[in-house]
C-alpha cells in the first residue's frame, strides 16, 4: 500500500490559478496569509503523512472499542490527536479573535483535504470541533463563548454533533429529545444515535450540541432548540466539575470510517435530565445548524476528495509494479507492468481527471466563501454567498459520490488484490461510502439543490452561472484541437444545465414528484458541468503556459491532457443526464407501489 503524499503541486496550481489566493489573501483579514501559505501546506503535508498516515490502516483494523460506557480510540490515536492540537491544527479556520489562526477557508479546503486523504478516521474529530465553534460564534451567549471557544479552538476539548434519533434521520422535524427549563439551564432528556466521535478518550471533556424540544415548541422543523451538554460540567472558574448525565450506551460496527466511534448516546437516563445550556433563542436550533451546515457539507465534500486522491496514489503505484501480460501493440513477449494496459491507463485517467476536476470545484467554492464573508464590498460578498450557496449541494453530493466510484475504480486497477483487505485499497472503498449519506444524503443534497437553490429565486442564481458558463465557453478557441474539443463539450453541458433547469421550472407548480424524481441526476448534471467549467479554465491556462515556454511545461501539457479526457469522458456526460431529467422524469413515478415486486408472484401461467 503506497504511503498517501499530498498533491501539493496541483494543490498550488488550483489556489494560486484557478481560485485566486492572491485576491483572497488580500481581503481584510487574511492579509498573513500570503506569508503563511507555503510553510503552512508544506507543514501540513509533513504532518499527514508522518503522523495521520501510519495509523490510517492499523486505525481501521483495531477499531474502537466500548467497554461500561467508555470508548477507546485505536492505539496511537490520542498521541496523534495532542500533537494534533498542539500544534494549533484545531484552529486554523476560527477568526484570530477567538484564539485562531485565521487563515481563509482556501486554504483549510486545501489543509483538510490532506487529514482527510492521510487518515479520514482521524480527521473527523476536529472537523466536529469546527462545527462547535461556529455554532458558538453564530449564537452562544458571552459567557458560553468564553468558557467554551477557547478549549475547542486548542482542542482541549472536542465537540459532537448531536442531531440523529431513531425516527429523526433525514427529517430532523420528527426529533423528540426533550429539554425542560431549571434556573440558568435546562434538563436534557432522550437518545441520539450514529453521533460521530460522541464519546471517545482523546481528550478530557467532549462538548456535545444537541437538538431538542422545550416545553409547548411547535411541531416540525419550527420547534426545534439547539443545547450545549457537556460531557463534564465546568464550574464557574472554569475547572472541569462533575460528570454530566450523558453517557454512551454502545458503538456501531460499520462498513467503514472504523478508527471513529459512532455512538449511541443517552442524556438524562440516570438522573431524570442532563444538564444543557440554550444556544440562542429557542425554537431557532435548525436555522443555526442550517447555516453551519454549509461548513459542514463542504467538508464532507472535501472528505471525499481526499479519499479518491489517497486511492489514485494506491492504485497508481500498484499499476506501476504489478506485472501481467504482454504490450498488445509492441508485440514484445516481454511481460509488462499493468500501466502499460489501455484500460488500465483508462481507469487511471478517469480517477486522475475526475480527482483534478471535484478540487478545482471545491477549492473555487472555498474563495467564493472567503469573499462571501471578508469582501469590502456589498455586492461582491452577495454575489459569492449565492454562489457558494449553490454549489455547497453539489460539491458535498457529486463529490462524495464520485468517491465512492472512483475508489471502486481503484479496487478495480488492484484485480483480485483489490478485494483482499491486505492490500489497504478496500478500506478505501468502504470508508468513501459514508460521505454520500451523513450530513445529508444525496437525495437530501439534490432536495436542497432544487427546493432552496433552484426554484425559491426563480432560477436567478442558476441562469447567473450558467449564463457565467456560456460568457467563459465562448472565449474558448484558438486552434488548438484540445481545447477546441473542450469547448464543445462544454457548450452541450451548457445547454444541458439550462434546459434540465427550465424543464424542472415549468413543471415544479404543476407536479411536484415529476420535478424531483429526477433532482440526482440533476444535481450530478450541476457537478459534471461546473467541474467540466473548471477543468475549462485549467486547460486554457495551461495551454497559455505552455506557449509562452513555462518551465513547467510538463505539468501544464499533464493538465490540458488530462482536461481533454475530462471532456471526452465525463463532461460529455451532460447529455445522457439532461435526457434522464426531462424525458426521464415520468418514468420514475409511473409503476404503481405493487408493481415493484410482481415478478417475485409464484409462476402463474397466463
Ligand atoms: C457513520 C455515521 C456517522 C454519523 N454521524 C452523525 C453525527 O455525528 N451526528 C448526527 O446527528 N448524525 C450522524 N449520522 C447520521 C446521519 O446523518 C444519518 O444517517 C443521515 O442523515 C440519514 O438519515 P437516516 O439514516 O435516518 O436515513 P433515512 O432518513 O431513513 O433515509 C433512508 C433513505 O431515504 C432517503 N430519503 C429520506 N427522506 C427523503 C426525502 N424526503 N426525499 C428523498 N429521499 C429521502 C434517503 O436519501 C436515504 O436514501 C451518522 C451516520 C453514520 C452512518
Amino acid at each position: 500500500m503506497a504511503s498517501y503524499r499530498a498533491p501539493l503541486r496541483d494543490m498550488s496550481f488550483v489556489m494560486r490559478e484557478l481560485a485566486g489566493i492572491d485576491e483572497i489573501a488580500e481581503l481584510p483579514g487574511f492579509e498573513e496569509t500570503a506569508g503563511v501559505l507555503d510553510p503552512v501546506l508544506v507543514e501540513a503535508a509533513n504532518f499527514a503523512a508522518a503522523v495521520l498516515d501510519p495509523l490510517n490502516v492499523s486505525g481501521d483494523r483495531a477499531g474502537c472499542t466500548w467497554n461500561d460506557g467508555e470508548v477507546a480510540t485505536p492505539a496511537g490515536f490520542k498521541a496523534a490527536y495532542l500533537q494534533f492540537a498542539q500544534a494549533g491544527w484545531v484552529g486554523l479556520a476560527v477568526a484570530a479573535g477567538h484564539g485562531g489562526q485565521g487563515l481563509p477557508q482556501l486554504v483549510f479546503g486545501a489543509v483538510l483535504e490532506m487529514w482527510n486523504g492521510a487518515n479520514v478516521g482521524f480527521a473527523n474529530c476536529p472537523l466536529l470541533n469546527g462545527g462547535a465553534i461556529e455554532a458558538l460564534e453564530l449564537a452562544g451567549s458571552d459567557a458560553l463563548k468564553q468558557t467554551y471557544i477557547p478549549r475547542l479552538v486548542s482542542g482541549e476539548w472536542t465537540g459532537a454533533m448531536c442531531l440523529t434519533e431513531p425516527q429523526a434521520g433525514s427529517d430532523l422535524a420528527a426529533v423528540r429529545t426533550k429539554a425542560v427549563p431549571e434556573g440558568d439551564h435546562y434538563k436534557i432528556s432522550g437518545q441520539k444515535i450514529f453521533i460521530t466521535f460522541g464519546e471517545h478518550d482523546l481528550t478530557p471533556n467532549i462538548i456535545h450540541l444537541v437538538l431538542a424540544r422545550v416545553p409547548d415548541a411547535p411541531a416540525g422543523t419550527k420547534g426545534i432548540s439547539m443545547f450545549l451538554v457537556p460531557k463534564i460540567l465546568v464550574d464557574a472558574d472554569g475547572t472541569l466539575g462533575e460528570r454530566n448525565d450523558v453517557h454512551c450506551a454502545g458503538i456501531e460496527h460499520k462498513l467503514g470510517i472504523n478508527a471513529n466511534p459512532t455512538c449511541t448516546l443517552n442524556y438524562g437516563e440516570k438522573s431524570g435530565g442532563a444538564t444543557g445550556y440554550l444556544i440562542g433563542e429557542a425554537n431557532r436550533g435548525l436555522e443555526y445548524m442550517f447555516i453551519m451546515m454549509n461548513a459542514a457539507r463542504f467538508a464532507v465534500g472535501i472528505q471525499g476528495l481526499g479519499i479518491a486522491d489517497r486511492a489514485y496514489q494506491s492504485a497508481l503505484a500498484y499499476a506501476k509494479e504489478r506485472i501481467q501480460g504482454r504490450d498488445m501493440a509492441s508485440g514484445n513477449p516481454q511481460p509488462v507492468a499493468i500501466i502499460r494496459h489501455p484500460d488500465v491507463r483508462r481507469m487511471l485517467m478517469s480517477m486522475k481527471a475526475q480527482i483534478e476536476a471535484m478540487r478545482a470545484l471545491a477549492y473555487v467554492t472555498a474563495a467564493s466563501l472567503d469573499l462571501a464573508h471578508k469582501s469590502p464590498h456589498e455586492a461582491v460578498r452577495r454575489r459569492h454567498q449565492a454562489f457558494a450557496e449553490f454549489m455547497i449541494p453539489i460539491v458535498k453530493g457529486w463529490c462524495s459520490e464520485t468517491a465512492t466510484e472512483l475508489c471502486s475504480t481503484a479496487v478495480q486497477v488492484f484485480g483480485g488484490m483489490g478485494y483482499i483487505e491486505e492490500s489497504g485499497i478496500a478500506q478505501q472503498y468502504r470508508d468513501a461510502k459514508i460521505g454520500s449519506i451523513y450530513e445529508g444524503t444525496t437525495g437530501i443534497q439534490a432536495l436542497d439543490l432544487v427546493g432552496r437553490k433552484l426554484l425559491r429565486d426563480g432560477g436567478a442564481s442558476a441562469t447567473d452561472i450558467v449564463g457565467k458558463i456560456a460568457a467563459f465557453a465562448a472565449t474558448l478557441g484558438g486552434g488548438d484541437p484540445d481545447i477546441g474539443a473542450i469547448k464543445a463539450e462544454l457548450e452541450k453541458g451548457v445547454t444541458a444545465l439550462g434546459d434540465a433547469s427550465a424543464w424542472i421550472g415549468a413543471n415544479a407548480g404543476s407536479d411536484a414528484n415529476a420535478a424531483v424524481a429526477c433532482s440526482v441526476p440533476y444535481l450530478k448534471l450541476w457537478g459534471v458541468v461546473a467541474a467540466g467549467w473548471q477543468m475549462a479554465r485549467a486547460a486554457q491556462i495551461a495551454a497559455a503556459r505552455i506557449a509562452a515556454g513555462d518551465p513547467d511545461a510538463a505539468f501544464y501539457r499533464a493538465k490540458l491532457t488530462t482536461a481533454r479526457f475530462y471532456a471526452d469522458h465525463v463532461l460529455s456526460q451532460s447529455s445522457w443526464l439532461q435526457h434522464q431529467i426531462v424525458s426521464g422524469s415520468a418514468a420514475v413515478m409511473r409503476l404503481p407501489d405493487e408493481g415493484y415486486d410482481l415478478d417475485r408472484r409464484a409462476f402463474v401461467n397466463a
